[in-house]
């Protein structure tokens, strides 16, 4: 990284000018916060520093004529320039007069101040003195990492309460993810596996807005970002797909070999009695011919679900109709819970509790059901290849490894003979030669990198 004047900066140093009330000051002192805890200096003088934000006060004339100044003077004697705060709040006078600035945000706008500045001034990584990887700490092994990319959850189902401990949506900005998982891939990662409440309401609550990634814009939606992370040259796995239909638009990306053909929807039940009782504005008949339409497009897409069973109220006929719906819609791995009060959910003050016992029997239904269509479909792989990702290796030497249709610690595994010299984290083509009910075995055709 090159200053204005030519000179490597060892860290890279940020100059600030913070105008306004004391309003403005608490701002400026977040931000400057911010870049500390980050590792960047600041800088004292417009010529020792790498790039000037510029924290403007924009409540009355006077006060705006002194900022749109000290900007034309930052811009001058530096040539870099951020601008925040409440002048920021009129982007369009700002960029009227200074077209050359890098950024503009409006006032207590901190995570967007820092977005600018990783853009425009990224901060290297020095393996002597930073204390954390450029990937972040992770408790995944080194090849695969999950990668969230919203918070919260503005679905209100009556037998969860993680909105009331997380709150609504707030997604990330798509620049940031694809920046965490663009230092994932770097560090090694080879499976990205994106997670959240609800992936796809991702964007919805900032109104799919656009944001920035590599000087392009990038809409804050799911297909926009599943193709971007496609990009990126590793596996990318969707996981807690809620089935609004954009969903669809997904499935081109998985046949086009973009993204892993695979698609995890908590689906909960299939009876839309139960369903509304559960508040999850789904409908299983739709959902069977969407289903069916997907498998046209991408005929090896891989279905996961979850499902719950002895919700209150629920019949042996609601059950009858889940166990339907399953050997229908062919499920490829499906998991099950017992309905369970949790402390504060609605659902918990619903009639006709069902008693433990019948929850259990039916609970043994479902996996026995579900462990037969399994089977089913697992078996249609046998004599097929497949990429599969090493993840650990047995006593006996084999591995342990999934394709495209197995999530790590979820679904099941592939036992993988004959790969002599194979690491974890490999990626080999394999043929499967044996299946049972959740897992398969097979042996290493040819190493693929
Ligand atoms: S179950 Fe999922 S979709 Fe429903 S409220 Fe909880 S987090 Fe949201």
């Amino acid at each position: 990284m090159k200053s204005r004047h030519g000179q490597p900066s060892a860290v890279p140093k940020v100059g600030f000018v913070s105008l306004g009330c004391p309003k403005a000051t608490v701002d400026s002192e977040q931000i400057l916060t911010q870049l500390r805890a980050e590792g960047y200096e600041i800088g004292s003088t417009y010529e020792d520093s790498d790039l000037v934000i510029i924290n403007t006060c924009g409540f009355i004339d006077a006060a705006k004529e002194e900022s749109l100044q000290t900007i034309g003077e930052a811009l001058r004697e530096n040539g870099r320039v951020i601008v925040t705060g409440c002048l920021g709040a009129k982007e369009g006078v700002v960029l009227e007069n200074h077209p050359e600035v890098l950024a503009v945000t409006g006032p207590h706008a901190l995570q967007e101040v820092m977005r600018a500045v990783h853009q425009h001034l990224p901060q290297r990584h020095d393996a002597f003195t930073s204390l954390v990887p450029p990937q972040g700490i992770k408790l995944t092994p080194s090849h695969y990492a999950y990668i969230k990319i919203s918070e919260g959850c503005n679905h209100r189902c009556t037998f969860c309460i993680i909105p009331s401990m997380r709150g609504d949506l707030v997604s990330r900005a798509p620049g940031d993810v694809l920046r965490e998982a663009e230092n994932l891939v770097k560090s090694g990662v080879k499976e990205l596996l994106v997670v959240s409440q609800d992936t796809s309401a991702y964007g919805v609550d900032v109104r799919y807005r656009t944001d920035f990634w590599g000087g392009r814009p990038v809409k804050t939606n799911l297909q926009t970002l599943a193709r971007h992370l496609g990009e990126l040259g590793v596996w990318v796995r969707m996981h807690y797909v809620y089935p609004y239909p954009h969903v669809d638009e997904l499935i081109p990306l998985m046949a086009e070999g973009k993204i892993l053909p695979y698609l995890d929807i908590p689906m909960q039940h299939a009876s839309p009695r139960i369903l509304k009782a559960m508040k999850r504005p789904a409908d299983s008949a739709n959902m069977l011919e969407r289903i069916r339409r997907w498998r046209e497009i991408c005929p090896e897409i891989a279905i996961r679900s979850t499902f719950i069973v002895g919700f209150p109220g629920e019949t042996e006929r609601d059950f009858e109709e889940l166990l339907d719906f399953l050997r229908e819609a062919e499920i490829d791995r499906a998991g099950c819970f017992e309905y369970s009060p949790v402390e504060g959910a609605k659902a918990n003050a619903l009639e006709n509790q069902i008693p433990e016992t019948v929850k259990r029997d039916r609970f043994e239904l479902f996996m026995e059901t579900q462990a037969e269509i399994s089977a089913s479909r697992l078996s249609r792989r046998i004599g097929t290849q497949t990429t599969a990702l090493i993840d650990e290796f047995l006593p006996d030497g084999s591995a342990l490894g999934r394709s495209f249709a197995e999530s790590p610690e979820i679904d099941g595994v592939i036992t993988v003979s004959g790969g002599i010299g194979l690491r974890v984290g490999d990626l080999v083509q394999v043929r499967i030669e044996h299946a049972d009910e959740h897992d398969l075995t097979a042996t290493v055709v040819s190493p693929r990198n």
